[in-house]
């Protein structure tokens, strides 16, 4: 795919970029879930569309709020928080279709604001042919409301043998797609490590780009050193408000919604040695690194984690 895609949607194109876990409810229970959504680990609490849209004014910038779960639409009323937000900031929701509030969604949210819409396609849920019609009906009618579209395929070893088929069928039906490594356990291996040669060269043309995939799939997306606007620019928010300066380096700095998100003026030295936050991370990356001091200094933050 050669970063197509990247180039496309360039998330660089926003100066402050939110990563948001709306919640880790999910109306799916993919046994692969990296997350391992489909229960609480806490408690979500709710907001009206009106309280959320207040906490992202109180911090006076303009956000692309990337939305990601569990699944956002079990969220109450996420149509109208997607639709609130929308009349400030710009949106990218990343969901696996199948509650009727897309429709919602679809009817009163702003597609000029939403950057992306990536629709999950998990293969082996959707292995029902009225389950799989269900889906595309969706992006169809998103599509045909203007939304960007983009479908990402959850690779699994289960599926390999159709993944390029059922890949074709989707690109033939109009939509972009993006293949999604595989992280995790099915019984008893780990993967992707378990991914045979012959399985990586099917995924490997689907995927974003396949170097940096396969680095943060095997732990080896290595910044350390290296300025972030992690923490200044970038921030990642927990269903509880929690905010830190990414998902990988998950030190509270605030809360969204008592309004206490304490952002740095300048970029912060990563000091993990695997970034996480794949392309919300290398969006915010920079080339140079930081000197010793201020390394040592983060890592000091980070001694009693
Ligand atoms: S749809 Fe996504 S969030 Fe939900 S259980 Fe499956 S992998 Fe997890
Ligand atoms: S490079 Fe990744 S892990 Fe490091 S600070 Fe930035 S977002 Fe976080």
């Amino acid at each position: 795919m050669d970063g197509d895609l990247l180039n496309k949607y360039n998330l660089k194109n926003f100066t402050y970029r939110m990563n948001w876990e709306i919640t880790r409810k999910c109306n799916f229970s993919c046994s692969y879930c990296v997350n391992k959504q489909g229960f609480n680990e806490f408690e979500t609490p709710v907001f009206s569309p009106e309280e959320i849209a207040g906490f992202f004014k109180n911090t006076s910038k303009e956000w692309l709020i990337l939305i990601t779960g569990g699944e956002p639409f079990t969220y109450p009323n996420f149509a109208e928080v997607c639709q609130k937000l929308a009349e400030d900031h710009y949106l990218q929701i990343t969901s696996n279709l199948s509650l009727p509030e897309v429709y919602d969604f679809a009817d009163i949210v702003n597609p000029q604001k939403v950057f992306m819409l990536s629709a999950s396609f998990h293969s082996l849920e959707r292995k029902e042919k009225a389950a799989r019609e269900e889906f595309f009906n969706k992006c169809d009618y998103l599509k045909n409301k203007g939304f960007n579209v983009v479908v990402n395929y959850i690779t699994h070893p289960d599926s390999m043998d159709k993944m390029e088929e059922e890949i074709k069928s989707i690109n033939e039906k109009g939509f972009e797609t993006f293949a999604i490594i595989l992280r995790g356990n099915v019984r008893g291996k780990t993967y992707p490590e378990a991914f045979s040669e012959n399985d990586m060269k099917i995924i490997k043309p689907h995927v974003i780009d396949f170097d940096i995939e396969t680095k943060a799939a095997f732990g080896k997306l290595n910044y350390y050193g290296h300025k972030c606007e992690a923490g200044s620019k970038y921030f990642f928010v927990k269903p509880n408000g929690d905010v830190s300066r990414c998902a990988t380096l998950q030190k509270k700095i605030g809360n969204l919604f008592d309004g206490t998100i304490v952002s740095d003026k300048q970029e912060l030295p990563c000091i993990a040695n695997n970034c996480n936050d794949v392309y919300c991370g290398l969006a915010s990356v920079l080339p140079q690194k930081a000197n010793r001091f201020r390394i040592n200094k983060e890592k000091k933050k980070y001694n009693n984690l």
